[in-house]
């Protein structure tokens, strides 16, 4: 029994070191739309559990921005529901 619970506590550490390293790691990145690329299917949005983004709809049609940059963790969840590339993740000093 005492193994079980030694075995519980190194996988609990292991994963929330892994986050925290996670996070440190990409503290100094955001995301990025190029609404080039968006087609407005909002699955990034979905995703999204800090509302980072949200739809707009411009002379160029329906695209998602990013409207919470401060919000954004970086942590890369909305990245792989984007068919279309494009979502990546950018240097948060070169964001404009
Ligand atoms: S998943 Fe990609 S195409 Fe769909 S709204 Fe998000 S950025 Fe645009
Ligand atoms: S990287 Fe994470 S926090 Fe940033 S927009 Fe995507 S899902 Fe949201």
């Amino acid at each position: 029994m005492n193994t079980t619970y030694i075995i519980i506590g190194i996988v609990l550490v292991l994963w929330i070191s892994g986050n925290l390293y996670r996070r440190h790691k990409n503290s100094s990145k955001v995301i990025h739309v190029d609404k080039n690329r968006c087609s407005g299917c909002q699955r990034c949005i979905k995703r999204c559990r800090r509302q980072v983004l949200e739809t707009v709809e411009d002379e160029t049609g329906k695209h998602v921005v990013v409207k919470y940059p401060d919000k954004c963790t970086a942590c890369g969840n909305c990245l792989d529901k984007c068919k279309f590339k494009a979502l990546k993740l950018i240097e948060r000093k070169s964001y404009i």
